[in-house]
């Protein structure tokens, strides 16, 4: 069956493209799984990330007290002190809750 100039089939076809296309980024933009993301991210993986805050004393970014544990990103501890970041850098790692690096953003 046709219906303007484009077959049912390929209506369907493109309906449910569209709806793939509009869960992506929904998927894209869930928090990682801390069982998939295990690893610990050694100190420099990213935006000069230090495992311990108070090696950042020095950094100009750094404003007393700041820690991974008091961060927006931070998503509390899933392995002793080590949990997820949900900012794009930190995706694959778990981080410390005494780190820190220099996108730290206030919570
Ligand atoms: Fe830690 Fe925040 Fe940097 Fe993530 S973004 S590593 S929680 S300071």
């Amino acid at each position: 069956m046709r219906f303007g100039g484009i077959s049912m089939s390929r209506r369907r076809l493109l309906k449910a493209g569209a709806g793939a296309t509009a869960a992506f980024p929904l998927a894209a933009l869930a928090e990682p799984n801390p069982e998939e993301a295990l690893d610990h991210a050694e100190e420099g993986y990213a935006h000069n990330y230090v495992l311990d805050a108070s090696k950042a004393a020095d950094h100009p970014l750094y404003h007393e007290g700041q820690k991974c544990r008091n961060c927006a990103y931070w998503r509390g501890e899933v392995h002793g002190e080590w949990g997820p970041c949900v900012h794009p850098a930190f995706r694959d790692v778990i981080v410390n809750g005494n780190g820190w690096c220099e996108v730290h953003l206030p919570a």
